[in-house]
């Protein structure tokens, strides 16, 4: 994928919170570490789906790239722009680029505030708008997200939760942005439901030419989201390939297990498992070597010791697997 494609460009990410410990004279005795060197880009149009278990860094990757965190080194790099050296009219132009869609809609939303002021609130901000017209908009943005627009007055309490995440996707779309961060839209919402929110923000991605970062904790949620798939552990991506040629051909056994784990919606068809023992270990303490070492079935000796790098496994496919460096060194061996 050419360069001047991208949209975003997120390089050698780190976010280590530290751990302090005394009141009078606090000294730093430890970090959390929630991002330990991700780099990816998302061009123009594109979805990246960024899974992973819980507390394996895709969350504060994302309120990173918006700057509701502030990265401990690395860069975001917007329309050539580092996010975090953008000041005055540059900042805002990027605060109107991208937007954020959060998993909660329930507390996403002012209960105090109603629709109308909660979609208008970027058109106060962002432009320069006459209170008539931005109630139009709203309206407007409701019908867009399927909402009637009489709903309006109405606050968030006498919704329901799709309903919420519909009015949410209405104030993150309002002010066009190009980036939307699609923080686990869907996990908090019934099943019934996530297949109309995922169908919803695919549709408005055509309509308004959108890009997304679509984060989730499994992998059957941004299988018909993504154009690519990033595969976090502990702070660090893994595997990043096209979508389809992920789920075919998954090259980390991390992501082989995560697959497995899709549940098959036919009784008659049986598929292997592989088991994922244990939970992801501790950040502040993360293993040696591989991190993922303890919980793999296929563990080398080798891998408590070396940390194993992203390398191209095929075209457009990464991964960070000592297997991989092992298979090449047994194919120049027999050679
Ligand atoms: Fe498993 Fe070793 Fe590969 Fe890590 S490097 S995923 S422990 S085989």
């Amino acid at each position: 994928m050419s360069q001047s494609l991208d949209l975003v460009q997120v390089r050698s990410l780190v976010k280590h919170y530290p751990i302090t410990r005394g009141v009078v004279f606090s000294r730093q005795v430890g970090a959390v570490r929630a991002v330990d060197g991700v780099n990816f880009s998302i061009a123009r149009g594109e979805t990246l789906g960024l899974v992973g278990e819980s507390g394996c860094g895709k969350t504060t990757t994302g309120k990173i790239m918006i700057r509701l965190e502030q990265p401990t080194s690395g860069s975001v790099l917007f329309e050539g722009t580092d996010v975090f050296k953008a000041k005055g009219q540059q900042l805002k132009q990027i605060r109107r680029d991208i937007k954020i869609i959060f998993q909660d809609p329930h507390s996403a939303l002012n209960p105090r505030m109603s629709v109308n002021d909660i979609i208008a609130e970027p058109f106060t901000v962002h432009t320069a708008l006459k209170p008539r017209d931005i109630r139009q908009r709203v309206r407007e943005l409701l019908e867009v997200v399927g909402l009637n627009p009489s709903y309006a007055n109405r606050y968030p309490n006498e919704f329901s939760g799709g309903q919420r995440q519909r009015i949410g996707i209405a104030r993150a779309i309002a002010v066009n942005p190009k980036l939307i961060i699609c923080d686990e839209p869907v996990s908090a919402l019934d099943v019934s439901i996530q297949a109309q929110i995922i169908n919803l923000l695919k549709k408005l991605q055509k309509e308004f030419n959108l890009t997304y970062l679509f984060i989730a904790h499994d992998l059957s949620v941004v299988k018909h989201m993504s154009d690519r798939i990033a595969v976090m552990y502990l702070g660090r991506i893994v595997e990043m390939n096209d979508a389809k040629d992920l789920y075919r051909n998954p090259n980390h056994p991390y992501t082989q297990a995560l697959l497995a784990a899709i549940p098959i919606p036919d009784p008659t068809v049986s598929r292997k498992r592989l088991q994922l023992e244990g939970t992801v270990p501790s950040p502040i303490n993360p293993p040696t070597g591989c991190a993922f070492h303890p919980r793999c079935p296929q563990a080398l000796p080798e891998c408590s010791r070396i940390v194993p790098q992203l390398v191209e496994v095929g075209p457009n496919h990464y991964s960070a697997c000592l297997l991989n460096q092992e298979q090449s060194t047994t194919l120049t061996a027999s050679v």
